[in-house]
């Protein structure tokens, strides 16, 4: 057993998902040499996890992977989204009405997000860490303990090391957040996210749409061009969760006549451009955010349904405020894993979370719901907003993530 308790390790990141990375990277750039960051995932080890994912970035986190020099590695590859259309129908209505369209730009020329595939984001935040010195590890954190002025930690190799603040970036199951004894509250939804990646044959524009069906929201939001037929949608398909294995046992072209039912027949002939994978989806917050030299960090503090594109946003808001949090704290000479110091991030992310994760379930079940009386309200409410440009306004500002007053890197200013 190796003990590196003599090595200044300050602040340990357990997760490289793109929370993770990210305030990783955030830190490393803005506290040089003398703060050494070390980030733990056993999923470093080897090759990607195939993940056909793709985020719909919003404008403010799209300006702090800009600032953090990340941007230019993903933004070939990424689409800006410059229309949003939602609708209201069954699955197998000829013609689905629009109720509300969003017309998507914060400022002139900027789009309130921009659709990124996880794999090309994943890898220009690796290569950025690496590049600025961050300690990557292909190991977990197996168990820590708060000592005073530091946390002792120990990895899934029995490696140890002592630490000034010990982040969970450990996804929504987080086993570190139990191991704190910070509680969670939450439910799943009984229903799965199927996410794939569809061919068309007709330019997207653009243009991303939410249909509501009965069994949950359907989502093709666009992907930048390419593939067989020459444009690309990635599909977020929520369907109750008992359907599922009999969905995903069909074979291409079955699944391909499910999916064209939902699809629509706007974008022409699709195909299929890679495997079919499924979530399943819950909502859930933490406690809390913080304790003494620990804090939660993406989905390990939140997870939200997909429904608003809003999950992977809500976290690279967390890693904004804490970086700051963090950076602001060291350069005044205090100690940044102390729990005052802490509790200022935990502050300026909780009512965001809990309030967008309000927005998110009771979207959820206002839309995956068939009854004449609650389509009727939701039309009628959705008709309404499509009339108001000052709220759409004001919803775009919120989806794009600048609504308040954001923390600096959101804005796109350095640390
Ligand atoms: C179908 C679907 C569509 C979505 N679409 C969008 C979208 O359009 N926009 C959006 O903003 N969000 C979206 N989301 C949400 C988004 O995917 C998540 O919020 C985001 O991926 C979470 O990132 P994370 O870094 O917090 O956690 P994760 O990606 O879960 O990463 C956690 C990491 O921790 C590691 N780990 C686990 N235990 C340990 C340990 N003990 N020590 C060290 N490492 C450990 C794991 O190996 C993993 O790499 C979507 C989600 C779903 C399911």
């Amino acid at each position: 057993m190796s003990n590196e308790q003599g090595r200044r390790a300050r602040i340990v990141i357990a997760g490289g998902g793109i929370a993770g990375l990210s305030l990783a990277l955030a830190l490393k750039q803005a506290l040089g040499a003398d703060f050494s960051v070390v980030l733990a995932d056993p999923a470093l080890a080897g090759a990607p996890r195939a993940d056909n994912r793709a985020y719909a970035v919003a404008a403010g986190a799209r300006a702090m992977l800009e600032t953090l020099g990340v941007w230019e590695a993903v933004a070939a590859t990424s689409q800006p989204m410059t229309e949003m259309v939602i609708s209201d129908s069954r699955t197998k209505d000829a013609v689905r009405p629009v109720f509300l369209t969003f017309d998507g730009e914060v400022e002139p020329g900027q789009p309130f997000a921009h659709m990124v595939e996880n794999a090309g984001l994943v890898a220009g935040l690796k290569a950025a860490c690496e590049q600025a010195g961050v300690e990557l590890r292909a190991t977990g954190v197996r168990r820590f303990a708060t000592q005073e002025g530091s946390v002792e930690i120990v990895f899934g190799d029995d490696s140890r090391m002592a630490s000034l603040l010990l982040v969970a970036a450990d996804g929504a199951r987080s086993k570190l957040r139990e191991q704190a004894g910070i509680g969670w509250v939450g439910w799943g939804y009984g229903q799965s996210g199927i996410v794939a990646t569809v061919g068309h044959e007709r330019p997207h524009h653009g243009r991303a749409v939410e249909h509501f069906l009965p069994s949950g929201p359907f989502a093709i939001l666009p992907l930048a061009d390419g593939g067989r037929l020459g444009h690309r949608s990635s599909i977020v398909w929520s369907e109750r969760t008992g359907n599922v294995p009999a969905l995903l046992s069909l074979d291409n072209e079955d699944m391909l006549t499910e999916i064209e039912t939902r699809f629509g027949l706007e974008l022409g002939e699709i195909a299929l451009e890679s495997a079919v994978s499924a979530y399943p989806l819950a909502f859930g917050v933490a406690r809390r955010f913080v304790d003494d030299r620990f804090a939660l960090l993406g989905d390990a503090a939140h997870l939200i349904h997909p429904i608003a594109g809003q999950g992977l946003n809500l976290g690279l808001k967390d890693v904004a405020a804490l970086a700051e949090t963090i950076v602001d704290a060291a350069r005044l000479g205090l100690d940044p894993g102390a729990l005052d110091v802490l509790e200022g991030y935990e502050k300026a992310r909780r009512f965001d979370t809990v309030a967008m994760g309000a927005m998110t379930d009771g979207l959820n079940r206002l839309f995956s719901n068939d009854a004449t009386p609650l389509r009727l309200a939701r039309d009628l409410g959705l008709g309404l907003v499509d009339r108001l440009p000052g709220l759409k306004r004001f919803l775009i500002r919120e989806a794009a993530g600048l609504a308040g007053t954001p923390p600096r890197l959101l804005r796109g200013e350095a640390l």
